[in-house]
């Protein structure tokens, strides 16, 4: 490794990155921003044809680091969403529509294909001149001073690793950190698709009795789907020729967007939620999926992956210029207490939104559209819950 032997030769470099996802370029990104001497373990991510719906928080998080100007002209402003009940179930919701403006925003965050974010962030990366190990770690282990990572070419030593290796986390178990995961006995079907009507940059969740049904905003006419089913039915649908699943996918958006014509490029997700039991032990610091995973609704994941990302390298960087470990145990135990909120109450939500659709339970399917009814007819309230969506106060007020 050249250049990164920059602690008293002894380590070759600060913190090492493990991941190339979104989560760990971000950290990597930030962490050089910051001036922190920091490698990624990395290799090539392999093509990802999802898009993510970054919040406004997201956007100006990613506007600062640089990395927004290189993906911003391909993304999609979402101006409102909408919610749909589709349960078709004796108590519905009614509909309603969120707008930006209602809070004084021009957008709630935008719309952009994964390859295209992950271009702008491996162009950061390479623009920043972060140290790369272009393989994968094999092996991750701990002990008071350092941690040991292994990989094809050799090891590499730093005082902290950031774990931003996904749900199936390698530094997780190196970090002898369990997780409590829940399967849904759903998967989700995604691709990108063409539509006759504009989209207006609304987006529009059909709730039905499978999961949602989401469309949401990618430049001109087009939009990108995620269709939550039972997993026999995502994969029935998955297989279906190009003129007969945009057939099948107008009927169920119910020709809201008129004719349709997917584009190449179909993937299927099961649905679990999973949350790290602690989301920092022994030099080792987890972000992104590797801490937690959430179904896709309501666009939390990466959102919530990205505060991970920005919280961690604040820290790091704080302690890099006090001289003090960056590994040390009251930097992850600062890193566990700044994130334990946010995360836990994003998981909540989100579960409990899913599980509310799936219920048979009518008092429960009641709650939900109450709530709902309730949300759209009270404007603070409808006001409070959008900024929490977008700048949620659970990740702020930080010392
Ligand atoms: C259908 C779907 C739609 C979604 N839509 C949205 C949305 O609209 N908005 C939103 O905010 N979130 C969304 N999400 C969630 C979002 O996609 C995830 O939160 C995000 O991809 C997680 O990023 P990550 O970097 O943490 O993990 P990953 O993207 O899984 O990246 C982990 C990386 O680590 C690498 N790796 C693994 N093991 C090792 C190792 N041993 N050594 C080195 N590298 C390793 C992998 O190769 C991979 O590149 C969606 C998810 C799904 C499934």
């Amino acid at each position: 490794m050249a250049g990164v032997n920059t602690v008293a030769g002894k380590f070759d470099a600060e913190v090492a990155v493990v991941g190339g996802g979104p989560a760990g370029l971000v950290c990597a990104i930030a962490l050089k921003a910051a001036g922190v001497d920091a490698l990624l373990v990395a290799p090539a991510v392999g093509p990802d044809h999802r898009t993510t719906a970054l919040l406004a928080g997201s956007v100006t998080a990613l506007t600062t680091l640089g990395v927004w100007q290189g993906c911003g002209p391909h993304a999609a402003p979402l101006r409102a969403i909408r919610i749909v009940d589709d349960t078709a179930r004796l108590i519905r919701a009614p509909e309603i529509l969120f707008s930006a403006a209602e809070i004084g925003l021009d957008a709630f965050g935008c719309n952009v294909e994964n390859r295209y974010l992950l271009a702008a962030l491996e162009a950061r990366v390479a623009a920043l001149a972060v140290p790369r190990i272009g393989a994968a770690a094999i092996a991750v282990t701990a002990d008071d001073d350092a941690v040991s990572i292994v990989h094809a070419a050799g090891t590499v030593r730093t005082r902290l690793a950031i774990g931003a290796d996904g749900a199936r986390s390698l530094c997780r178990a190196a970090a002898g950190i369990t997780t409590k995961r829940r399967s849904y006995p759903q998967a989700a079907l995604t691709l990108n698709l063409g539509h006759a009507r504009p989209h207006d940059g609304t987006s529009t969740e059909f709730h039905t009795p499978d999961g949602p049904f989401t469309l949401v905003p990618l430049p001109g006419r087009r939009s990108s789907l995620v269709c939550v089913l039972r997993p026999e039915d995502a994969q029935r649908l998955a297989s279906l020729d190009d003129g007969a699943l945009a057939q099948a996918v107008e009927r169920r958006a119910h020709s809201l967007l008129g004719a349709m014509q997917v584009e190449p490029g179909r993937g299927l997700f099961p649905l679990a939620v999973e949350t790290a039991d602690s989301i920092a032990h022994g030099r080792i610091a987890l972000v992104g999926e590797a801490a937690h995973v959430l179904p896709p609704i309501g666009a939390q994941g990466l959102n919530l992956g990205l505060r991970d990302a920005a919280v961690i390298a604040e820290i790091v960087a704080e302690a890099r210029y006090e001289n003090r470990d960056v590994g040390a145990a009251a930097v992850l135990a600062r890193y566990a207490t700044e994130r334990r909120a946010d995360v836990t109450s994003r998981s909540f939500a989100v579960n409990l939104l899913n599980r509310s659709l799936l219920t048979d339970f009518i008092p429960v399917q009641g709650l939900r559209g109450l709530s709902l009814y309730l949300v759209g007819r009270i404007g603070p309230l409808r006001r409070a819950l959008m900024r929490e969506g977008v700048v949620p106060t659970t990740a702020l007020g930080r010392g």
